[in-house]
């Protein structure tokens, strides 16, 4: 199956009926296409579409290729000032944008991002957009942390090995939460079952738990916090109405630099590489090059994998923590 759904491309043609874009037009790529009339569909919710065809989701093949057959409004064109290389950075930005959504964020408010993987950091960004004066990111890996610091976060927080409850109370200390009762809202971008627990006791009364990652099916869940607190809390899943231009619009107008990202690119080749890189740990987005796209010398990373790194960070992962 061929993989890839985060692509940007330039248009080569276009079907009769097509105004809206022409040959040469430089496009984000939205990889999903939904049935527009079922239920969800015409209640404004196509990313709940039970007929969705969604890139590099079986039997449907990815984005990684030479060439990409779209619906038109579902290939936005990008302003000059965003380059093909954010424009492929739009898709886990929709995604961060419709997790923010979901959580209601208002201007001033605190906001807890468990996870600092390129979803979690982009949620931050977001909600910083959106005016969020607290932006507290959270994960197991310093280096991660320290990344998130220089993107978007006001503070970072380092989960211990200790019970939610204790890490939840340590992090509401170390971000000036006590008084606001915690965090106004807690995006779960990590779908760890430790952090998702700790969420719900880091969650204020009556604050919003937004789950925007994915980990297991079924954890062990806090839902006596929730009840008590009267969280509001919500599931998100890709991205929908509005989405897509939102993402556009915050990147082009510089609320967003998803520049800082992207680790840098490689030829098409080299695709393999790339992925393993990614594993390693020790990068956040590698571009790859389409096949059809001439690579600079420049742009080339050192794809070597170190075998010791790849081995630490999946041991990293299954205890959860990134996503
Ligand atoms: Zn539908």
């Amino acid at each position: 199956m061929v993989l890839g759904h985060e692509s940007a491309g330039t248009v080569v043609s276009v079907g009769n009926a097509v105004t809206s874009l022409k040959a040469g037009d430089r496009v984000a790529l939205e990889p999903g296409y939904p049935c527009r009339r079922c239920s969800p569909c015409l209640s404004g919710h196509y990313n709940l579409c039970p007929d969705m065809r969604f890139a590099a989701t079986p039997p449907y093949d990815g984005t990684l290729t030479g060439f990409w057959t779209a619906p038109s409004d579902f290939c936005y064109k990008l302003p000059e000032n965003v380059s093909l290389q954010e424009g492929a950075l739009i898709e886990p930005l929709a995604v961060a944008v419709h997790i923010t959504k979901q959580g209601n964020i208002q201007p001033g408010q605190s906001v807890v991002i468990m996870g600092a993987g390129p979803v979690g950091l982009l949620c931050g960004a977001v909600a910083k957009a959106y005016g969020a004066s607290k932006v507290i990111a959270v994960d197991i890996v310093q280096s991660k942390l320290d990344f998130a610091k220089s993107f978007t976060a006001t503070h970072t927080y380092l989960s211990q090995r200790v019970s939610p409850e204790e890490n939840a109370r340590n992090l509401i200390e170390a971000a000036d939460l006590v008084e606001n009762g915690g965090a106004d809202c807690v995006i779960d971008a990590s779908g760890a079952e430790p952090s998702i627990q700790a969420s719900l006791h880091i969650v204020r009364m009556g604050g919003t738990y937004v789950q925007g990652g994915m980990g297991k099916d079924n954890i062990t869940f806090p839902i006596m916090a929730l009840c008590l607190k009267e969280v509001t809390a919500k599931g998100s899943f890709r991205y929908g109405s509005g989405d897509y231009k939102l993402a556009i619009d915050l990147v082009a107008s510089g609320k967003v630099d998803v520049k800082k990202l992207v680790n840098g690119v490689v030829p098409f080749k080299k695709a393999e590489e790339a992925f393993q890189k990614v594993k390693e740990g020790q990068v956040i987005k590698i571009l790859i090059a389409g096949p059809n796209e001439k690579v600079e010398e420049s742009e080339g990373l050192d794809t070597s994998v170190d075998e010791k790194k790849l081995k630490e960070n999946e041991k990293a992962s299954a205890a959860g923590g990134c996503c």
